[in-house]
């Protein structure tokens, strides 16, 4: 018998599909299925608030309706009628019905809100028998033919695609003829006359009558719902905020109640707490004497919420207990819609609210402690980018400020000051205690020191991972990045934008968590770790595995890192240091050196300042590791450019310069063209330099190793590790092993005393990833610099891919995201795998971590951690951010695990 059954053919076993769910039906956890509205309509309903009676109709059904050409699903307006008798069974009343008739609003709503990007549509069901019933029954004809008015314009509008604005000049026409400013004060006849102009524009627009069958009306209506699954708003704000385009929406037909039938009635929308602030209070509009969408679109300006505690404090009452009700029945904010009428509270809609960064996390923080939600919800419920929005200064809310040009919001935070145009001016202006802004058409690695004198940077070209971007983004400091409008002139000093002239000493203001550019000076307000973000970070902290260090050049750098929770320096460049002012001459005669001896001269005028470099920052970080990593750059950053050069030293002949200032130029000349390379990345740097020229990095070494002895005798805990970039092949390192032990041997002999120090490398060559193993026994440790372990695993240029096609790549989706912004888990990933696997093999406990950009980003840090990494590294004001994705991660794979 079993096998007769299982072999009975498909179709025939089963019944049409349940395409329609009442009310009661439904409950929370269907939003898949009856979208969020529906699902919350079911919830409420459920839990026995007043909600008008209803139905929803699947996204399921909608998605049928696409695949199937656009047309209903078998069985879907049978079962919608079987509903809505079940409605009017419940209500007392029927569609269509002249003397007590049923009216419904058909309403849009997807698994994700999508708030204004879809389609409602009221007061369906009225015609001229069923107006005349209305208006009987309520003894309220003007409030009957106000519902008409409104319905034939919406269905106008929303189901026939008649123009807005055809509808609305007609109203305001018959507002100035009336002589009155709001829509209540409408007389009836007036209101007559203007439902008689609607109907005529629906059959001149549309070349058909306004139907009057309700079930025609309900047909229609029903379709443009889903229609408007796919119009433009919907799919540009679906793109924007990856939501899948095939989940499709359901569709809500539900009983009307009406917030416009006098002063006793009205309708609003309210949050359980201030989504902006997180404040325990009742936040929110409600506007007397009116219909739905007429608080959202700003027809008459709503009153706050507290109004309604004035004038029917009984409903405010039990409004307020609902809300409270549904906060905590949700455990979480909700936003609110509701509708009195006549003195009696209907609840429309209840979904979880949308809220600032400042507010999730006070909410979250205050929720643990009302013992609404778990410490570990409270740590999931925020996300670390809203973190991220909480540490950089931002302008304040209320200001409006007079925008210019709009670029890339590249490192996010606000800043004020005066417009300055090149590196060295900005220094200055900033020395002598101004406040600057460098504005560049772009910025390299010689505006390092106008950038870390600016308050915020903004360039003409570039992207979110343009130099000036990242080093922005490292710094902490506001980026707007690639503002083309800009029409920079850097000799003269000004740009212009939109006839907008922007001379330097010009107040500007840029917004880099917006992109805005902005004239003059705006009120901002400054970041800190408040104590709720403290809170929520000491719980993340006690939930996560993996350690967060702190990428940090300088000791106020390493101060900030470590004020906001890092436990070591992961990455300190020192090539840095060799740009400041006084230094970098020094080291363009050690360049430029004709033989080592004289090299060995320079680079011992180098060793004092090499060495205050590091008391600084090993002493800002006692207790902690701090990894240091020799010189990397190729040295002819640290040159002149060719091309200016070569213009310097022409423009010198033609003007017949002195004849000894001339040649010392030409050899400049001579010797940058002598280290031009045709690929810098690939050309002579990291360990190869220190191969080449070993002096440079047993200065360095020295100068380490001397600063933390010269520390350790005033009882600091010091932790160096030294760390060499670029390695490709295990004998490289060797060889710089042996070196770097011999300086150090050298300085314990000398000063009489010995430091514990750690060697390592780098891993950002694939050949260094595949390789691990041999190279674990020469290295104590691993950093992933995930930049160029990216660039050369792709084989892309960082610089060349981002100005010239990476963009197109990630927008044709030809790459998923930028792999410079977030890692590759699969290419580049695999090698860190293959890395950390035959590097532990070798070294058991051998310590490894990440510090490239990556290490500040959420969904990589979650890869590290699945990796086993021991620590992230990245810059200081993102290391809340990372302690936060940490935990998140760290939870996320125990659930999984469970
Ligand atoms: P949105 O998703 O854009 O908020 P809604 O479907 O919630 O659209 O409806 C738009 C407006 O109409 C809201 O203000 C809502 O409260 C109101 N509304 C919807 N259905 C009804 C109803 N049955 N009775 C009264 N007002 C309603
Ligand atoms: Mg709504
Ligand atoms: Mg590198």
């Amino acid at each position: 018998m079993a096998v007769t059954t299982q072999a009975r053919p498909e179709s025939r076993a089963t019944t049409t599909k349940k395409w329609v769910y009442l009310f009661e039906e439904g409950n929370k956890d269907m939003r898949d299925l009856l979208g969020g509205k529906g699902a919350g309509v079911a919830e409420m309903t459920l839990a026995g608030l007043p909600v008008p009676p209803g139905f929803t109709i699947t996204t399921e059904a909608c998605n049928a309706y696409y695949a199937s050409g656009k047309k209903f699903p078998d069985g879907m307006w049978e079962q919608a009628i079987e509903a809505l008798h079940h409605v009017e069974e419940k209500t007392g009343k029927k569609l269509g019905d002249p003397k007590n008739p049923l009216l419904v609003s058909v309403r849009s709503g997807a698994k994700f809100s999508m708030p204004g990007m879809m389609d409602t549509v009221l007061n369906l069901g009225l015609n001229p028998q069923t107006l005349e019933g209305l208006a009987k029954l309520t003894d309220d004809r003007r409030f009957a033919l106000d519902a008409y008015r409104r319905f034939a314009q919406m269905f106008g509008k929303i189901v026939l695609g008649i123009e807005a604005e055809k509808f609305e000049k007609r109203l305001e026409l018959a507002k100035e003829k009336a002589k009155v400013k709001t829509d209540p004060e409408l007389k009836p006849e007036q209101l007559e006359k203007l439902v008689k102009e609607f109907k005529d524009i629906i059959l001149k627009e549309s070349g058909k009558p306004f139907p009057d069958d309700p079930l025609d009306q309900l047909r229609a209506s029903i379709e443009a719902v889903f229609s408007s699954w796919n119009n433009k708003r919907a799919t540009d704000y679906r793109n924007f905020n990856k939501i899948p385009h095939d989940l499709g929406t359901a569709v809500n037909v539900q009983t009307m109640v009406f917030g416009n039938m006098g002063n006793d009635s009205g309708t609003g929308v309210a949050f359980t707490r201030d989504p902006n602030t997180g404040a325990k209070v009742l936040y929110g509009d409600y506007l007397p004497n009116a219909q739905g969408e007429d608080v959202v679109a700003g027809i008459r300006t709503p009153q706050p919420i507290s109004s309604l505690k004035k004038q029917m404090p009984d409903v405010y009452k039990e409004f307020e207990t609902n809300a409270e009700r549904l906060e905590k029945h949700y455990r979480d904010v909700q936003d609110l819609e509701f509708t009195v009428e006549k003195r009696k509270l209907w609840m429309l809609q209840t979904r979880s609210a949308k809220r600032t960064a400042q507010a999730a996390v006070k909410i979250a923080v205050d929720m643990v402690a009302e013992k609404l939600i778990t410490e570990d919800e409270a740590v999931q419920r925020v996300e670390p980018t809203q973190v991220d929005q909480l540490l950089h200064p931002r302008i304040d809310p209320k200001a409006k400020p007079k925008v210019i040009a709009k670029g890339i919001d590249a490192s996010p935070g606000a800043a004020s000051g005066k417009a300055v145009f090149d590196a060295d001016r900005a220094e200055q202006k900033a020395k002598s205690g101004e406040a600057v802004i460098l504005v560049r058409i772009e910025t390299n690695p010689d505006d390092v020191h106008g950038m870390i004198a600016a308050k915020g940077v903004l360039t003409a070209r570039g992207g979110k991972t343009s130099h000036a971007a990242v080093v922005a983004r490292g710094m902490g400091k506001p980026c707007v990045a690639g503002a083309e409008s800009l029409k920079i002139d850097l000799e003269k000093r000004f740009f212009t934008v939109d006839g907008v002239k922007v001379k330097e000493g010009d107040l500007i203001t840029i917004n880099g968590t917006t992109g805005e550019v902005i004239l003059g000076s705006v009120p901002m307000i400054e970041p800190a770790i408040n104590k709720d973000l403290n809170q929520l970070l000491t719980w993340a902290d006690a939930r996560r595995r993996l350690g967060v260090w702190a990428n940090a050049d300088y000791p106020r750098d390493a101060k900030v890192a470590r004020s906001y929770g890092a436990e070591g320096i992961g990455l300190c460049r020192t090539e840095h240091m060799f740009m400041e002012q006084e230094r970098l001459p020094i080291v363009q005669k050690m360049i430029l050196a004709a033989d080592e001896k004289e090299r060995r001269k320079w680079l011992a005028e180098l060793l004092p300042f090499q060495r205050s470099d590091f008391v600084g920052i090993l002493k800002e970080m006692h207790g902690l590791p701090v990894i240091i990593r020799l010189i990397d750059p190729p040295l002819h950053e640290f040159l002149p450019n060719y091309d200016e050069q070569l213009v310097k030293v022409t423009t010198m002949r033609l003007k017949k310069a002195p004849k000894k200032k001339l040649e010392q130029e030409e050899a400049l000349l001579k010797a940058i063209e002598g280290m031009r390379e045709q690929n810098p990345m690939l050309g002579l740097r990291g360990i190869r330099l220190g191969l080449l020229y070993p002096e440079i990095i047993e200065m360095q070494v020295r100068a380490i190793v001397e600063a933390a002895i010269s520390l350790k005798k005033k009882n600091v805990d010091v932790k160096p590790e030294i760390m060499i970039p670029l390695v490709s092949h295990v004998n490289e390192l060797s060889r710089t092993h042996e070196t770097v032990e011999r300086v150090v041997k050298e300085v314990f002999a000398q000063l009489k005393m010995e430091i514990p120090y750690k060697f390592g490398t780098m891993i950002e060559i694939p050949r260094a990833a595949l390789t691990a193993g041999e190279i674990a026994k020469v290295a104590e440790f691993f950093s992933f610099g995930t930049n160029d372990l990216t660039q050369t695993t792709f084989g892309f240029s960082r610089d060349d891919a981002e100005g010239k096609f990476l963009l197109k790549y990630v927008e044709e989706k030809i790459l998923p995201v930028n792999p410079f912004e977030s890692l590759d888990t699969v290419g580049v990933g695999r090698l860190m795998k293959i890395a950390v696997e035959e590097g532990r093999k070798s070294r058991h406990d051998m310590e490894i971590g990440i510090c490239g950009e990556h290490g500040g980003d959420p969904a990589s840090i979650k890869f590290c951690h699945t990796l086993g990494l021991n620590y992230v590294s990245c810059s200081p004001y993102r290391v809340p951010v990372a302690r936060l994705a940490a935990a998140q991660a760290a939870m996320e794979t125990k659930e999984r695990d469970r």
